[in-house]
């Protein structure tokens, strides 16, 4: 199944801007690997006047069926075949809307650093989707997409051009053509094509509706199918299988915007301190984490959302530590921390000491009970708030460590960051970021159902007014011995 968008453009304007917009680069295909199957991102034709970006979904419908979201169309399965033989691979469903949102995360949010005035205008777009399967025909496609300005045109694609007397399909071919912001199309597309499509959506998380709402902020409030639309979601069976929710949330960390992110995160970082060799900010709290865990008298550790594996690395060198488990969502962060700490290399006694694992925080996990500590460095600003009791649950619930460390961003801080433009988050991905009150406030409720005491270090320049750049609460397990309070983690130490 596939999609195009088009744009028009001049040599102020160049239609290759598209590139830009779509945080793809037109000189290049690209491949991901999502919950839906293989997402191709290619363009076709990228000139100044015309430029237009493919997005072709490779889905394997066998794979479908193995991870049980294949089951058929419209619930039960007609027969056995029919979850194998299907319009899964061919039809810009759902599937293609999720794919979508996933790999343009950022444009459908309207982000973009290089051409932000572009983003945010209309741009003339061309939008086509050779078969779309259309559960109330073409009418309904008009009156979907028409009132946010689409000139619609959806063609019946005949069951077969061999036997016109068989009739239409139930699937069009749809072409849309408007001036409208790119992420405003995308968001339109991402709500709407799951819309028209009638499979049952047992991949769709239950969080699904809030995105709906997200994507619709702006044009669904008042849309004239608004009771259609919201309807043919809530309609769906939402109880889904574990699996299934994990798949959905490993693509959506996954993909291919989140390493740009980081990068941006370690760009803000640099400029953290005037002195002359500043610490970056990234190392100090490494530093002050490790502070904590020394003071905590930690030999077996978690790092929970370790990304890229630099935590561990530095953990791996001191001997007091013995055992050091690295676990993330991301197995593409996996694997740059697999090669990053050289594990294929590793001698025996080292290579015992460390492991990888994937798995998702917010489900209870029974390989990560039983440590002295567990780390989340700026892990918790990464889910969606109503994901984090889920987190809380998994974490402190569960798996139980003796000492939990927990960074996230201050963002009263945020306005000292001479490269951050007011009300930004320091990362795109960052769900939300919180000031030193509203951490406490978790931090302290945290501790009370769980029965841990918490303690608050500064990590970074403790400034007087909005306090240091970045807060850690070290969470102690009521009862235990161990103790936090004779730490290194003070900030004028951690940046020496
Ligand atoms: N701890 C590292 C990385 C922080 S970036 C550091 O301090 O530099 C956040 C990391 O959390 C990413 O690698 C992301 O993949 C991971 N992550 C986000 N949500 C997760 C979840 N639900 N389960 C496991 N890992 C998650």
């Amino acid at each position: 199944m596939f999609l195009t968008i088009s744009t028009t453009g001049t040599a102020a304007h160049p239609a290759t801007d598209l590139g830009f917009l779509l945080h793809k680069h037109p000189a290049k295909a690209q491949s991901f690997s999502t919950a839906q199957g293989t997402a191709h991102v290619f363009y076709p034709e990228a000139a100044e006047h015309r430029c237009t970006a493919a997005l072709l979904l490779e889905v394997d419908p066998v794979a479908l069926v193995r991870r049980g979201r294949g089951k058929g169309r419209g619930g039960a399965p007609d027969s056995a075949l029919a979850q194998y033989v299907n319009d899964r691979p061919y039809a810009a469903g759902s599937l293609l809307a999720v794919a979508l949102s996933t790999v343009f995360k950022s444009a459908l949010r309207g982000v973009c650093a290089q051409r932000p005035e572009r983003a945010a205008r209309p741009l003339p777009l061309r939008v086509e989707v050779p078969v779309v399967p259309a559960r109330g025909g073409a009418d309904l496609v008009r009156r979907l997409f028409e009132p946010m300005g689409w000139r619609v045109t959806a063609e019946p694609v005949q069951l077969d051009p061999r036997f016109p007397e068989w009739g239409e399909s139930r699937y069009v071919s749809l072409l849309l053509e408007g001036e409208l912001p790119l992420s405003a199309a995308l968001r339109h597309l991402y709500v709407l094509l799951p819309v028209l499509d009638d499979a049952k959506h047992y991949w769709v998380a239950p969080d699904e509706v809030d995105k709906l709402l997200r994507a619709g902020e702006g044009w669904l409030e008042d849309h004239p199918e608004q009771k259609l639309i919201t309807a043919r979601y809530r309609s769906r069976r939402w109880s889904l299988a574990r699996e299934a929710m994990e798949r959905l949330e490993l693509a959506r960390l996954a993909e291919a915007d989140d390493t740009e992110a980081e990068e941006l995160d370690n760009a803000v970082d640099e400029s953290v301190d005037t002195e002359e060799k500043p610490v970056p900010l990234a190392a100090q709290r490494r530093e002050a984490i490790s502070g904590a865990l020394r003071a905590a008298g930690a030999a077996r550790v978690l790092d929970l959302g370790c990304g890229q594996g630099q935590l561990v690395g530095e953990l791996l060198k001191d001997v007091r530590y013995t055992e050091v488990v690295g676990v993330d969502v991301s197995v593409r962060a996996l694997n740059v921390a697999a090669r990053r700490l050289r594990l294929e290399r590793m001698g025996e006694r080292q290579a015992g000491r460390v492991r990888l694992l994937q798995g998702s925080l917010t489900y209870t996990d029974a390989r990560l009970k039983g440590y002295d500590a567990a780390v989340l460095s700026e892990v918790i600003e990464h889910l969606d708030l109503p994901r984090l009791p889920a987190l809380e649950y998994a974490v402190f619930g569960s798996a139980r460590p003796h000492t939990v460390i927990v960074t996230t961003p201050n963002v009263e801080y945020n306005v000292r960051w001479e490269t951050l433009p007011a009300g930004h988050s320091r990362h795109s991905d960052h769900r939300f970021e919180w000031t030193r009150a509203e951490f406490a406030d978790w931090a302290q409720a945290v501790a009370a159902r769980h029965g841990y005491a918490v303690a608050y270090r500064p990590v970074g320049p403790d400034d007087p007014e909005v306090g240091p750049p970045t807060q850690m609460a070290v969470f102690t397990l009521a009862g235990d011995t161990a103790t936090t309070t004779t730490t290194t983690t003070n900030q004028k130490e951690a940046a020496a």
